[in-house]
């Protein structure tokens, strides 16, 4: 199993350890009120099983416009088997052989490894030593590469920075092909921070991706989404597999939905420990990058896979990604972090 893990390019260790905080799911398990709501959804789910699923997910497409908002339609919807089968349906619609996508790194290394599987030229550009992006300069890069997409994450991972809206806007209007904005971790940002869902009017080049496994707590479900104009869907319906969203992933996503209130209201409790985990950080001396996201990269270490490893060793499981020397961890119970603390201060000292 290893082996054929370190084929993968993939390379989030899943170690059944008790401190696991190193792939930004939210630390809160379902309520038993929700497990129970599953439970009943999954019995009706179950009566019809013999059948194929609705292919279009046309009742969980109108939950998840009624859920963003933005006067968006189950037409602007589109749901797959998370947020990575949306990238993947998005780059086999738009990229392809004898064409390119663009993104700015340090980012989500799913959206170059998708590229390349899809045969889509990947364009590596890079984030300033902020990790923003420096209008000019993106400007520039688009207008060198000319690619027919360009991605963008906000709050990015694994830097946990939001972009400015005005800086999206003006990416859009130079990028001559799709743009794609993931938003996986936008209920973690800080207030003030406005999604890239408002610009979706008028702009029919734009895709917002989304996902369930963050603020929403059901990355076991595995829903992912994107909002963007209806002639993009109709692009990804030549590429889907049909059926390619189960019945029970469907009833299961419709719930979660409905239990939205409870679900996002981890989130504030999040937020607060991971404004705290960014001062405990720099009170140890450490550079720490800004975030909107449910996690923190923090460095720099000379040897940062030493410090990884001592702290697997003592049951911590964080993420060694990002820039050479940095880490990130993610945000999980006041429990975890306590645990976090305790074995970074017997590590670093
Ligand atoms: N996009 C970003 C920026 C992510 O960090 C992740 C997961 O970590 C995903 C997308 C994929 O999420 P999922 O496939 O679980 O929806």
């Amino acid at each position: 199993r290893d082996d054929l893990r370190g084929r993968s390019p993939y390379g989030a260790p899943q170690l059944d350890v008790p401190v696991q905080l190193n792939t930004n799911e939210n630390p809160y398990p379902p309520t038993p009120e929700l497990v129970e709501d599953l439970a009943q959804a999954v019995r009706r789910a179950g009566a019809g099983l013999n059948r194929y699923p609705d292919r279009d997910a046309v009742e969980l497409r109108k939950d998840l416009a009624d859920y963003l908002g933005h006067g968006l339609t189950a037409e602007n919807l589109w749901a797959a088997n998370g947020s990575n089968e949306i990238i993947q349906q998005i780059l086999q619609a738009f990229g392809g052989p004898g064409r390119s996508a663009l993104g700015f790194e340090p980012s989500y290394s799913m959206h170059s490894i998708i590229a390349g599987s899809t045969s889509t030229r990947w364009i590596a550009a890079e984030r300033e030593a902020d990790f923003g992006l420096d209008p000019a300069r993106a400007i520039a890069v688009i207008e060198a590469h000319e690619p027919d997409l360009v991605f963008l994450t906000s709050p990015n991972n694994p830097t946990g920075t939001a972009l400015p809206l005005d800086v999206i806007a003006e990416v859009l209007a130079v990028a001559p092909g799709m743009v794609v904005v993931d938003e996986a971790y936008a209920e973690f940002a800080r207030a003030g921070t406005a999604s890239a869902l408002s610009l979706l009017p008028g702009h029919d080049r734009l895709i917002v991706t989304r996902t369930m496994s963050k603020a929403f707590a059901m990355a076991g479900t595995r829903v992912g989404y994107l909002a963007a104009h209806p002639a993009v869907i109709d692009a990804l319906l030549l590429v889907r597999l049909p059926y390619h969203l189960s019945a029970l992933t469907q009833a299961a996503a419709r719930v979660a939905l409905a239990h939205r209130e409870t679900l996002l209201g981890t989130v504030d409790a999040l937020r607060a420990e991971r404004d705290a985990t960014v001062e405990w950080l720099r009170g140890r001396g450490l550079r720490v990058a800004d975030s909107d996201a449910n996690f923190v990269l923090f460095g720099e270490f000379g040897d940062r896979h030493d410090v990884w490893r001592r702290l697997l060793d003592r049951g911590v499981l964080i993420r060694e990604v990002g820039p050479e020397g940095w880490l990130r961890v993610t945000i999980g119970t006041p429990e975890e972090m306590a645990a976090f603390r305790a074995a970074l201060t017997e590590v670093i000292q």
